[in-house]
């Protein structure tokens, strides 16, 4: 019982085994107890039955010796009578009564057989009875024979008879002793009494005890329930907080781990966007450059061409060797003319003057120039899918890509090996690595080295090549880059060491009902005029100036030359004669463009001619639509047949001076 605390089912200390041998041990103890209580109140019940029982035999005893001594007074006092009278029937009371007494003695000794001393007495009382028998039944039987003064003789002397105090004082001492006897059980009687109480208050205050005990036992079980069940509770509330905590930490986790691929993803994107943009850098200025070298040497080459030409055409007459010196000189000024066109473009200085262009027709037209190009021992086959979408291109310069490829394709190849162009249809759907939309699609397939991948990485990049110094320029493919993005299109490349290469130029759908550009030129035999033009010339170099001023003469037109726009709208505003305006593009102050804009709004009747060596930033293809592009350096039949093309659009777009 004392194992049990609230405090120790808190501390949960007792292990349980000990707590149950406590409980067993402690059960085992009361039931003991009980049983012993139990027995003690039987025990003194009983003793307290056999006491009573005892007190009994003695009452007993007591009248029986008053009986006995009442018997023998009756029986004596009958004879009396009897002595007297000789009545029989007083006789006959004697005899009875006598009787009667004889049988109260053996009653009494039989009631005193176990107690030794008054077993004595009666047996003395019996002996004393015996004798005085005798002495009595003399008078009696002198009585029964009617002899009344014997008779009455032998009873007075039997009254004398010591016999009759003896009797008196047996009994009388069998009484008293009884007595004694009865005090003394009546004292055990009394105390075995009171033990018995006393063991069964003694059993009432312990099923009292035992009550208080269970209802102890009870509260202390329910406490520990609740107790427990507060303990439960309050494990489980941790539990639960544990839980929470551990997802609340699991989520931060997540959340930090979220943040932490977000944080590694924008520093790859910031990281490609960075490589990027200083790709982008790079090309800008390297294109920036590249530019403006071009164009400074375009304007020199526009000089030594005009210059050429003038020779050539002043030494024509004369068979001279100096004429053959002329043409390579020529030749060579057209070979560097070539090289600033490549650059240019790369540059993206060069204005696109794109077209719908039919890629598979433009392709078969190839054929003949590619076999050329690229030599017996290449077999260049074209194949193309049906109705071939129209693309929306700059017909020269898709050629150019188409040639450069081949041309790739055959150092690639080592002069053998086959070279398949195939021109198809293709849509392309989302999440493809070119952007959705439907495309012309050309693919330039070789047989030949292939590329690494570091080799593939780097392709694009303007300057890049694999190939010796001189044979090699890197400005192949960076062009071809530069003139499908700014198609809208794109390109792909797909290659294997040792298994050949497939780039593949992706154009977008041109729908040609949309936006077609009508460039069908009218033969030159409707030119109006028939040769000498007023020109009004803009041009700012004044190398340049001289050549182109020179070329125009020589053509037979009156020239007017000036170094800039304003200068120009000044003598248009003081209105000269004039019939073409042929500028510059780029020039200070004020553009070609922009002059011709304004001119327009003073003469718009005056044909218009622009010549292009470098266009850089204001070189949008729309800046010249409608109008004539002269591309520096020319030669005078090239600066001739621009003019006539001019003239001949200026017809068109304003029939009045056609029929003028
Ligand atoms: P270039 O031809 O002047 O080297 P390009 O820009 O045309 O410059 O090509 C760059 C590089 O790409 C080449 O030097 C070559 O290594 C590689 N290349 C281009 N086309 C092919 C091809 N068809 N097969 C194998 N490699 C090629
Ligand atoms: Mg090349």
């Amino acid at each position: 019982m004392a194992t049990f605390s609230p405090a120790a089912i808190d501390k949960g200390l007792p292990p349980a085994l000990l707590r149950l041998a406590a409980a067993v041990i402690a059960a085992l103890a009361v039931v003991g107890l009980l049983l012993a209580v139990v027995t003690m109140v039987a025990r003194s019940n009983a003793e307290r039955d056999l006491a009573l029982k005892r007190e009994q035999h003695s009452y007993d005893v007591m009248v029986l010796t008053r009986s006995l001594d009442a018997s023998i007074a009756r029986a004596e006092a009958a004879l009396g009578r009897y002595v007297v009278s000789s009545d029989r029937r007083t006789g006959t009371i004697f005899y009875d009564e006598w009787r009667r007494a004889k049988a109260q003695l053996r009653q009494l000794r039989d009631l005193t057989a176990d107690e030794p001393e008054q077993t004595a007495l009666v047996g003395r009382l019996g002996t004393v009875l015996d004798d005085r028998e005798r002495e009595l039944a003399a008078a009696a039987a002198f009585a029964n024979v009617r002899k009344g003064w014997y008779a009455v003789g032998m009873f007075g002397k039997a009254g004398e008879s010591p016999n009759v105090g003896r009797i008196t004082t047996l009994l009388s001492e069998i009484a008293a002793n009884e007595r004694e006897r009865l005090g003394q059980r009546s004292q055990a009687t009394i105390f075995s009494g009171e033990r018995a109480n006393n063991f069964s208050t003694l059993l009432s205050v312990l099923g009292l005890g035992m009550v208080a005990a269970a209802l102890l036992l009870g509260w202390l079980a329910a406490a520990a329930a609740s107790g427990r069940r507060s303990a439960d509770a309050l494990a489980e509330a941790e539990g639960d907080r544990a839980t929470a905590l551990e997802t609340a930490v699991a989520e931060r986790t997540r959340e930090l781990r979220e943040a932490n691929a977000q944080l590694k993803e924008e520093a790859e994107t910031r990281a490609r966007a960075e490589a990027q943009l200083a790709q982008a850098q790079k090309m800008e200025a390297v294109g920036q450059l590249t530019g403006g070298i071009a164009h400074d040497f375009n304007n020199m080459l526009a000089v030594v061409v005009g210059g050429l030409d003038m020779a050539r055409r002043k030494f024509a007459q004369k068979s001279d060797e100096t004429g053959q010196y002329l043409e390579s000189a020529m030749e060579g000024a057209d070979r560097a003319s070539a090289l600033t066109r490549r650059l240019l473009s790369f540059a993206r200085a060069e204005p696109l003057l794109p077209d719908s262009v039919h890629p598979d027709r433009l392709v078969q037209g190839m054929t003949d120039l590619l076999d050329r190009t690229l030599g017996e021992r290449i077999a260049v086959h074209t194949s193309s899918g049906s109705r071939v979408w129209p693309i929306w291109v700059d017909r020269h310069q898709l050629e150019n890509a188409i040639l450069n490829l081949a041309v790739n394709a055959r150092d690639a190849m080592e002069g053998e090996g086959r070279l398949d162009i195939d021109v198809r249809n293709i849509s392309v759907g989302a999440g493809e690595e070119v952007v959705a939309g439907d495309y012309a699609r050309i693919a330039v397939t070789d047989t030949g080295s292939g590329m690494s991948e570091a080799v593939r990485a780097r392709a694009f990049e303007p300057f890049f090549t694999t190939k010796p110094a001189g044979k090699g320029t890197g400005l192949g493919l960076s062009q071809i880059f530069g003139l499908v993005r700014q198609s809208g299109g794109d390109i792909r490349i797909e290659s294997e060491l040792g298994r050949g290469t497939t780039i593949s130029l992706y154009f977008p759908r041109h729908a040609t009902a949309a936006g077609r550009r009508e460039r069908t030129i009218p033969p030159i035999a409707t030119l109006p005029g028939g040769g000498t033009l007023d020109v009004l010339m803009v041009e700012d170099d004044s190398r340049v100036h001289a050549a182109t001023r020179a070329a125009l003469t020589e053509l037979g037109h009156r020239v007017t030359g000036c170094a800039s726009g304003q200068e120009a709208l000044a003598l248009l505003e003081g209105g000269i004669r004039l019939d073409l305006l042929m500028t510059d593009v780029m020039m200070p102050g004020m553009t070609g463009p922009e002059l011709v804009a304004r001119a327009h709004a003073v003469r718009p009747d005056v044909a218009v001619l622009f010549v292009t060596g470098y266009v850089g930033e204001a070189g949008q293809a729309d800046d010249f639509a409608g109008h004539e592009v002269l591309r520096k350096p020319f030669t005078i039949a090239a600066l001739g047949g621009a003019i006539d093309k001019a003239m001949a659009r200026q017809v068109r777009a304003t029939p009045g001076v056609a029929a003028a």
